[in-house]
Parts: structure tokens; C-alpha cells; sequence
């Protein structure tokens, strides 16, 4: 955007007080993330949870001088007002006029999961075709879409914008500002259908996007939403996607042995290699696809562009350098818009001294002179200690930075430099494109401190929920139960995954544990297994669904729900007891339950019961009784309420034993980590967890001398004994000392001897040729494997996993 004071007053009816004749081309709404002070106004948005106006003083403070609120605050001097009578409809307003003047060719995003993801990928796949503005992160929402909007200017040609509602009436509001000219609905799940009454009424909202678009490209193997779309929008161009061969794009007979897709474009075929299979991958793959022709991009290029692609994955990282420095790392790409992201994201962190290492941006079409003026404006707004530039091109526009520059061919010449590594004590962005390989530097100024690491592999999470969901029917939900920090393993790194991945629920055990993840940004359903009363509020606030066990419980919850002022129909899940005697209702509670049930303003989303021994075939015929209890008192419930709920009652090993009792969904748990019972599913698995060290030191012990305390292990021959650097602290059990246990070191096992200590641990390495100090100890992954190592404690899995303390650092490998 590009307008004066006096015309944004004008657009939006505001009152102005101060310059009306200052120029402004952003909107900031984060005080903490202002990128660049030059032309940007802040605005205090005034949402029914929270004032923006607390933040006035900060923006100010940051040298901000036009600042749009509700209120005007005398306090402060030499700053202009601009006043308006609600803040999120100015924002709304201004936006609608700016789409409407504005030219360029647009593709509006909906649905229910995939959004950002096709976004992101539909970016990367045009920015260089046509200059292109897109939402950044998932602004999606009242607020995000006008902000988002409001970034075009006229040096964009196209502009990719995400849409989301949660609630009914909020699409008609958003359509009135912004109509793409193609329209793009994904993926319908429901993720968001709590507060409307059916998935019908979630359908009808979201394609009130398209009432005045061109083109409609959907996904047509929902069989409601195909049927919605060609009754209303008969007249236009529709298109359809989907993994079904009845769509107009599909994929054609499955994958074949190389790993090659073929997918069929009404009637083209285009083929291309296949990395990740899943469906939810696949599909978006798809979309993009459709999306990609109907720019009519040729068929040579849509494949090339498919082969570059990359997850979308958080790009940057924050990670402790040597020197006291914090290096923020974004290697993955560069254009305009990340370097945006990048500097502000900059912003979020307290270093008075900051530098720059940034590289050539390749492959754009406009004008590199142009380019690197609006590269160096960005870059002297941040007042950098120094910047490194490297590359052929940047280089030219040396005098263009106002910081301490100096310019390099390529990666390894700034390496050789050393200048990199004498920098102390600043933030260090990283930012550059993948050719040139700056993630070299990432390398030479970590701070490596980490010798013990719990790594957990996501793309064998991935293989392993697919692995169990081919066992199921195809209509059957899944959810992941990550409790206890998702087994120990990280809750919101592996929620967030899943959810990327298109779980239909997650399952956590306490309040805070689904408090933390919605606070981060998981929109996935989240059940509460056991809601203590304390938190019921904080369930209703952060739109989460309780496990009602007990009529106390259904009482105390009903009553908070009331109090809250919560005024739609509460989604609730009901346990029923069907022989673990833990938690539930019983056989006789039943009658009471539904006329209680009928009387409240709640919805049973589902009922649902836990097996007790699915993973011991010698007592199948306990669990078949279990599953005969809970059809019974399953059947009996529905029929007494006028809906039918879902249901559930497999664990991880209930989906390999008792597939046949798969109902609607299924709860998996250790299977996602790669762990069976049984031997032959065990062998269709793969480890997720790998728990490993470093060796501190080898010191060869003589006859008769004793290692550790308590001297419980005496040499009876001159041994090799190494130490390394984990205990009982880190959460291992105390009884795998004195030989009991036994750690892998380089792929053979060697045993512990002594006790163990609270931060150490001694191994004896006889055994191991060429075994010296610095080498890798797997605690347990392959040799020994996790269930070995559960062995070694006398106990099972999920008690080794979810005892690990938090002191190991987590690292999440995906590729
Ligand atoms: C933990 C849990 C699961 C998952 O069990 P696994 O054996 O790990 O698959 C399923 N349902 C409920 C209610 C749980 O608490």
C-alpha cells in the first residue's frame, strides 16, 4: 500500500490529529516485531480479548510517529493519530479498498487443514514467474487477511492469500474484502466444526469465498463438498482434485517401484519422482498441480518446480553460538518476503550488537538494481554491526549498505576470512540461497554442547501412523495420544508434525498439556483425558474436549461451561467402563446418563472405552468380553440420544490384534514411536528414538583397582574403561549398572560396570577395537534397541521413554 494519512482517513472515516500529508506503506499490529520504522503506521487492535493499546508506548518507543487506535493517548508528542471508531473494521475497510484498486491476479486459499502449506508451496513455485505477495505465516484470520492484503502493491502481478473462519458468518465478511479470482478449498476436515452444527453448515460457509471467482479448484473426494460446489457454482469453471480417479486431476494407479508418480490432468499425463507418499502430501501435490496449469505453467516446468520443492518446515532456527553469539539460521531460501520474516523475526531477540551474512537473490526476473535498493533499505532500517555479503551480484551494490561491508565471491572465502569468528556476543543472521550453501557457517559458529541428545525421527513417525492406518479402513480417524510430552518425546514438536500431517485428533492426559499446544498453534481437536476440576475454565477457553467419566464430573463441567458464558453446544467425550476399572461409566449409570445428557446444551463428539491387555494374546478372551461390553453399552447410549457420536476403543496394539474392532477412529500411541508386541508387526516398524552420547574419557584400570563408588566393580584383568557423560539423572534407572545393562559402541554392546552416578556413567570397552575418546554411545535405538534396554530396567517402553529427563536435549530429524 501507498497512501497519505489524509486518504487513509478518507478510505476508512478515521480523524486524523497531526501530519495528514505522511506517507505510509505498512501496517505493523506487533510492537515487538516492526521490521522497519520508514512510512509504517502501528495499529492498536482492539480484540474482546485484548487491547493493543498497552503496546502504543512500545511502538513509540521504537520510533514509530503515526499510530492508528481507538483512543488517542496526549501523553505523547510529536506523533500523529489517526482515530477510528473500531479498530478491526478500519483495518477491514482499508483493505477492501485496496483489494478492489489494486490489479493484480489473486488465488484465495480455504479449507480446513493444507492451507499454508499450498500457499508456501504455490509461492516458491511462482515468485519467480511473476512478482508475487503472499499472507505471511498463516494470516488468515479477521485480522491476518486484511493485513495480509494490504501488502500488495503495484509492483506485485500476483498475490496468494489464506483464508480460515471458525466460526459461521465470518466467510461473508471475508469475501466482501477479498474475491480471488481462483479459488482454492483443500482439504475439509473437522478441525474447526465446533462451533458450527454440522459439517453441511462448515461447507456452505467456506465456498461463500468463491462467490465471485473465476476459476474453483476443490478437493472432490469429499463427496458433500463436490456436491455443494456444483450446485452453486455450476456457472464457472470447476475443477476438481483428489486422490479418487472420478476427480478431473488424480494420480494414476498409485505409485509405481521408483518411487514415480503419474498424474492425470483431465486428459494429459504428467509424471514426476516422489519423495514423501503420504496422502495428505499427495494431495496438496495435486492442487498444486491444478493450480499450477490454470497459470498455464508448462508441464516440463511444473515438474521442475515439483523436484525443487521442500517442506515447508520452520525455516528458522535460533541456535547458541560460540562467543556468546545467537546465530539465526534460514539457509533454506531467499527472496524479499523471507528476509522480511527473517529481520523481524531478528527483532524478537535482546542483542544490542547484531550482524548480517547475506547472499545474492537468484533466480528473479525484475531488476536487480531495484531489487538490492529495497534489500539495502530493509537492511540499513536493522542498523547492523556489520554485514557480510557473498555472491557475484550483491556484491555490485556494495556502497548501497550503510553498515560495515565487506563482500565475498562465495561461502568458503567468508570462511577463510575468520572474519566470521571473532564476532562476540551478537545476534548473527544467517539468510541465503540454497546454492551457496551458508549453512557451512551454521556449522563453524554452533556452540556444540549437546554430547547427549535424545534424536527422534519424524519420518519414521510418519511411516509408522501409515503403517497402521493401511491395516484400517479407509474412513477410520486416527488419534495420537501425546501425553506425558508425547511420550517424552516433545509434545508441541510432534503435534505440530501431526498435525501438518492431518491427524484427526490428539489425545493429552492433562489441562496444561493441551493449553501449551493450543498456545502454540495447534488447531487439531484436542480431548482431555483427565480434566481436573481447576482447569475446566481454561478447557473452555482454549476450546478443549474433556473425557467425562463420572455424573460429578459431567456436573462440575456443565456448571463452568455455563458460568463461562460459553453459548454453543460443548463438545464432550464419554469413557465407558468396560473392565479396566480405571475410569468410565458403568451398565447401570447408562439411563441416568443419557436424560442427564439430553438436558444439557453438550455433544457427545464421542464414547469410547480402554482395553486392558490388546498386547496379550493370552488374554483375548478378557478383551473380547471388553468389546462386547462396550457394543452393548455403546449401542444402548446412542439409541438413547437422538445422534449418533462416534466411537473408539483401540490402543496402538488393539489396531494390529483386534482390527476388526476399529469403529470410527482408533487412538494410536507407542506404535507411532515404532514399537509392537508384536514380532512380525515389530518388523513392519521403524525406530523413531534414538538416545545417544559421547565417550569423556578411556582409562585403563589395573588388576584389583575398583571403578566407582562403592567400589562395586574390581578389575580381574587390566581393563579398558570409559566413561560417559549420563546417569541416573538423566533419567535412566539405577538398577542397569554392574553389568545388568549393556550401551553400543561402534555397533557392539558393551557393559556397564560400577554404579551408575547421578551424571555419569562407566562402560567397559574390552571389547570394542579402536574404540577412543569423542565416539558415539548409543544408550538404545538398533543395538540395544528400546525394548533391549527396557529389558535391561525391568520395565517396559513407555516407562524408559517417558522417564528420560528433560535435561537431554530433543532433536527432530526430518527430511
Ligand atoms: C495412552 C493411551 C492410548 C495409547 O496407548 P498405546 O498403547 O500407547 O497405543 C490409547 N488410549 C488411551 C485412553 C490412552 O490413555
Amino acid at each position: 500500500m501507498n497512501y497519505t494519512v489524509k486518504q487513509i482517513a478518507e478510505i476508512t472515516n478515521a480523524q486524523i490529529m497531526g501530519d495528514k500529508n505522511l506517507v505510509i506503506r505498512n501496517i505493523a499490529f506487533d510492537s515487538r516485531i516492526i521490521y522497519s520504522i520508514k512510512n509504517t503506521a502501528f495499529i492498536a487492535i482492539n480484540t474482546h480479548k485484548n487491547s493493543g493499546e498497552k503496546f502504543i508506548e512500545s511502538a513509540i518507543d521504537r520510533g514509530i510517529s503515526v499510530i492508528i487506535s481507538e483512543h488517542q493517548y496526549p501523553q505523547f508528542e510529536n506523533v500523529t493519530w489517526i482515530l477510528v471508531e473500531n479498530s478491526v473494521a478500519f483495518l477491514q475497510k482499508l483493505a477492501q479498498y485496496h483489494f478492489k484498486h489494486s490489479h493484480i491476479k489473486s488465488i484465495g486459499i480455504t479449507g480446513s487443514n493444507g492451507k499454508t502449506i499450498l500457499k508456501e508451496w504455490l509461492y516458491q513455485c511462482l515468485w519467480n514467474e511473476f512478482p508475487t505477495v503472499k499472507s505471511p505465516k498463516s494470516f488468515n484470520s479477521q485480522i491476518g487477511l486484511p493485513l495480509s492484503l494490504l501488502q500488495i502493491n503495484d509492483s506485485y502481478k500476483l498475490g496468494i492469500f489464506e483464508v480460515g473462519i471458525s466460526k459461521p458468518h465470518e466467510m461473508e465478511k471475508l469475501e466482501d474484502i477479498f474475491h480471488p479470482e481462483i479459488g482454492l478449498l483443500t482439504h475439509i476436515g473437522n478441525a474447526h466444526a465446533a462451533n458450527f452444527k454440522s459439517e453441511e453448515e462448515l461447507i456452505d460457509e467456506k465456498i461463500k469465498l468463491f462467490k465471485d471467482s473465476k476459476v474453483i479448484v476443490y478437493n472432490g473426494d469429499h463427496l458433500l463438498v463436490a456436491k455443494k460446489i456444483h450446485e452453486l457454482y455450476s456457472s464457472k469453471k470447476i475443477i476438481s482434485y483428489g486422490l479418487k480417479n472420478n476427480n478431473n486431476v488424480f494420480i494414476k494407479e498409485g505409485i509405481t517401484k521408483d518411487d514415480n508418480i503419474t498424474v492425470v490432468y483431465f486428459d494429459e499425463e504428467i509424471s514426476f519422482p516422489v519423495h514423501q507418499k503420504d496422502e495428505a502430501t499427495l494431495t496438496n501435490a495435486l492442487a498444486l498441480i491444478t493450480v499450477l496449469k490454470e497459470l498455464n505453467i508448462d508441464n516440463q516446468k511444473i515438474i521442475e518446480k515439483i523436484n525443487s520443492l521442500k517442506a515447508v518446515e520452520m525455516r528458522l532456527e535460533a541456535i547458541e553460538g560460540i562467543k556468546n553469539n545467537m546465530i539465526i539460521n534460514d539457509s533454506f531460501n531467499l527472496d524479499l518476503d523471507s528476509l522480511k520474516t527473517a529481520l523481524q523475526f531478528l527483532n524478537e531477540y535482546k542483542k544490542s550488537k547484531k550482524s548480517l551474512v547475506l547472499t545474492d537473490i537468484v533466480g528473479v526476473n525484475s531488476n536487480s538494481k531495484e531489487l538490492y535498493e529495497e534489500v539495502s533499505e530493509l537492511v540499513n532500517d536493522q542498523k547492523f554491526d556489520s554485514v557480510f555479503l557473498i555472491g557475484e551480484e550483491i556484491s555490485k551494490f556494495t556502497e548501497l549498505f550503510k553498515s560495515k561491508t565487506s563482500t565475498f565471491l562465495n561461502t568458503q572465502e567468508l570462511i577463510d576470512s575468520k572474519h566470521l569468528t571473532e564476532i562476540e556476543n551478537q545476534l548473527i543472521l544467517l539468510k541465503g540461497a540454497r546454492k551457496f550453501e551458508i549453512e557451512k557457517l551454521k556449522d563453524i559458529l554452533e556452540l556444540r554442547k549437546h554430547d547427549t541428545v535424545l534424536e527422534i525421527n519424524l519420518n519414521a513417525i510418519l511411516h509408522n501412523i501409515n503403517y497402521h492406518k493401511s491395516l484400517l479402513k479407509s474412513g477410520t480417524k486416527m488419534m495420537a495420544m501425546v501425553k506425558a510430552n508425547a511420550y517424552g518425546l516433545g509434545s508441541y514438536e510432534i503435534s505440530e508434525f501431526l498435525q501438518h500431517h492431518h491427524i484427526d485428533y490428539l489425545g493429552v492426559a492433562y489441562a496444561d498439556e493441551g493449553i501449551e499446544l493450543r498456545k502454540k498453534g495447534i488447531t487439531t481437536p484436542i480431548i482431555i483425558m483427565n480434566p481436573e476440576q481447576h482447569s475446566y475454565e481454561a478447557i473452555i477457553e482454549y476450546n478443549l474436549e474433556p473425557e467425562i467419566y463420572s455424573f460429578r464430573v459431567l456436573e462440575l463441567f456443565y456448571e463452568a461451561v455455563q458460568k463461562s458464558g460459553y453459548d454453543k453446544i460443548y463438545p464432550i467425550h464419554i469413557k465407558l467402563e468396560t473392565g479396566m476399572h480405571r475410569l468410565g461409566f458403568k451398565d447401570f449409570e447408562l439411563d441416568q446418563l443419557s436424560e442427564t445428557l439430553r438436558q444439557k446444551n453438550v455433544k457427545v463428539q464421542s464414547i469410547f472405552s480402554h482395553l486392558s491387555s490388546s498386547d496379550m494374546p493370552e488374554e483375548k478372551e478378557f478383551t473380547i468380553r471388553q468389546f462386547d461390553v462396550f457394543e452393548k453399552n455403546s449401542s444402548y447410549l446412542i439409541e438413547k440420544l437422538n445422534y449418533i457420536p462416534i466411537r473408539h476403543i483401540l490402543n496402538s496394539s488393539g489396531i494390529t490384534s483386534y482390527t476388526d474392532h476399529q469403529y470410527d477412529m482408533v487412538r494410536i500411541g507407542i506404535g507411532m514411536i515404532g514399537e509392537s508386541p508384536c514380532s512380525e508387526i515389530q518388523k513392519q516398524l521403524q525406530s523413531v528414538v534414538s538416545f545417544k552420547t559421547v565417550i569423556s574419557q578411556i582409562s585403563t584400570v589395573d588388576t584389583g583397582e575398583s571403578v566407582g563408588y562403592s567400589r562395586r566393580y574390581k578389575a580381574d584383568h587390566p581393563s579398558r574403561i570409559a566413561t560417559i557423560p549420563v546417569g541416573y539423572a538423566d533419567g535412566i534407572p539405577r538398577l542397569i549398572g554392574n553389568q545388568t545393562g549393556s550401551l553400543g559402541v561402534n555397533k557392539v554392546l558393551a557393559p556397564i560396570v560400577g554404579n551408575l552416578c547421578m551424571d555419569m556413567m562407566m562402560i567397559n570397552v574390552d571389547n570394542i577395537p579402536n574404540v577412543k575418546e569423542g565416539d558415539t554411545v548409543t544408550i538404545f535405538n538398533a543395538k540395544p534397541s528400546l525394548k533391549e534396554f527396557a529389558d535391561y530396567c525391568k520395565t517396559i517402553t513407555y516407562e524408559v521413554l517417558t522417564s528420560i529427563s528433560p535435561r537431554v536435549k530433543r532433536i527432530y530429524i526430518k527430511d
